[in-house]
C-alpha cells in the first residue's frame, strides 16, 4: 500500500503563519488534511490568510528508514541559563556557538532553518530570508498516546532525526518562534537535548540553525532535507 506525503503552509500577507509535514497511509489522508487546515486557522500567530496543502503519493521504496534521536530534559530555569547550556553543548562542534545563538534569537519569522558552517561561522543556504525548509518526514511506530495533544514536541523530534541522520549535519539548535511555546532544544550526536524557558513568553524570537561540517555538499544536503522522504522509527527506541 502507498503512503501518501501530506504538506501545509500557511501565510497572512506574505508573513509565514504555519507549516507541517506528514507521511500517512490513504485512509488517514482526509482527516490529516483537515487536522491541518484547521491548524493554519487556529494558530497562536493569527488565522492564516492563505493555506495550502499538498498531498502527493510515495512509493514504499522510496521512502528511508532512520532511527529516532534519544530525548534528554535538561534543567533549566531562565533564558539565560538556556543559553549558557547551548554555548556548552556546542562549544566541541564549532568556535562559533556565540555567532549560532545571536543568529537563531535574533531571526523572525522564517520558514526554514538557516545552515551555519562550523568552520567560518558563516551562513551557507541560498535564500537567507526563508531558509531551508525540512520537508517529507514523519514518525513510524509512535504511539498515538505517546504524544497526544503534543504535536510541537512530536514534529520537533522527527525533523530533530532526519536532520541528525544526514552526516554532514553536526548539530541543530531551535527556539520556536511561537509566542506560546517556550521549550527549544540542541540535537547534538543523536540526543535531543530539550530546553524549557529557551525564552520569555510572548517573545516572537525563534528560528533554527543546523551546524553543518566542513566541506559539506550543500546541494545535496538541502535535496536530502527538503525532497527525501523519511520516516522515523520510535520502535528502534523502545
Ligand atoms: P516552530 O518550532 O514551528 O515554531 O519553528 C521554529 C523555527 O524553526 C521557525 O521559525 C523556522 O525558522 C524553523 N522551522 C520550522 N519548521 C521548519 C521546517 N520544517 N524545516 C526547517 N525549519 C523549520
Amino acid at each position: 500500500m502507498n503512503y501518501f506525503s501530506v504538506r501545509m503552509r500557511a501565510d497572512s500577507a506574505g508573513q509565514h503563519i504555519s507549516g507541517a509535514e506528514r507521511i500517512v497511509r490513504e485512509y488517514e489522508v482526509p482527516a490529516v488534511c483537515a487536522a491541518l487546515s484547521e491548524r493554519a486557522l487556529t494558530h497562536p500567530k493569527g488565522m492564516a490568510e492563505n493555506t495550502f496543502i499538498t498531498v502527493e503519493a510515495l512509493a514504499e521504496s522510496d521512502i528511508l528508514h532512520v532511527p529516532a534521536v534519544g530525548v534528554k530534559v535538561e534543567a533549566v530555569q531562565s533564558p539565560s541559563q538556556a543559553r549558557d547550556i547551548i554555548e556548552e553543548l556546542l562549544r566541541p562542534m564549532t568556535a562559533h556557538s556565540q555567532v549560532v545563538i545571536e543568529e537563531t534569537f535574533s531571526a523572525r519569522n522564517m520558514r526554514g532553518a538557516m545552515l551555519i558552517a562550523a568552520d567560518a561561522g558563516t551562513r551557507c543556504e541560498p535564500d537567507a530570508r526563508r531558509g531551508v525548509r525540512v520537508s517529507h518526514m514523519d514518525a513510524c511506530g509512535a504511539s498515538e498516546e505517546e504524544f497526544k495533544g503534543k504535536d510541537a514536541a512530536r514534529e520537533a523530534i522527527v525533523l530533530a532525526s532526519k536532520v541528525a541522520a544526514h552526516p554532514d549535519v553536526l548539530a541543530e539548535v531551535c527556539v520556536s518562534d511561537d509566542p506560546a511555546y517556550t521549550t527549544g532544544y540542541v540535537c547534538i550526536d543523536g540526543t535531543y537535548h530539550r530546553l524549557p524557558h529557551i525564552k520569555e513568553p510572548g517573545s516572537d524570537e525563534g528560528a533554527r540553525a543546523f551546524i553543518i561540517k566542513p566541506g559539506a555538499d550543500v546541494e545535496a544536503l538541502i535535496d536530502y532535507l527538503e525532497n527525501r522522504a523519511v520516516l522515523v522509527d520510535f520502535e528502534a527506541e523502545k
